[in-house]
């Protein structure tokens, strides 16, 4: 039983190519699903939200994408 509850990282790929992280290198992450706040943001046709964030599973870096 560890600290945190999280499931096992995962690889990603995005468009045919694997996901590395860009500080280490390291090939699996954990992945968050981010709401974002609309306020301050100057674009009308902003749809959906929603962005999607991996985690370095190593290092902690944040690798954001948008939906497309
Ligand atoms: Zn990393």
């Amino acid at each position: 039983m560890g600290l945190f509850d999280a499931p096992e990282p995962i690889g990603v790929e995005i468009k045919g190519h694997a996901l590395h992280c860009v500080i280490c290198r390291h090939p699996r992450f954990h992945r968050h699903k981010i709401k974002l706040d609309r306020a301050g943001l100057f674009t009308s046709d902003w749809s959906d939200p929603m962005a999607v964030s991996y985690e370095c599973a190593y290092c902690g870096y944040l690798h954001w994408f948008m939906p497309q």
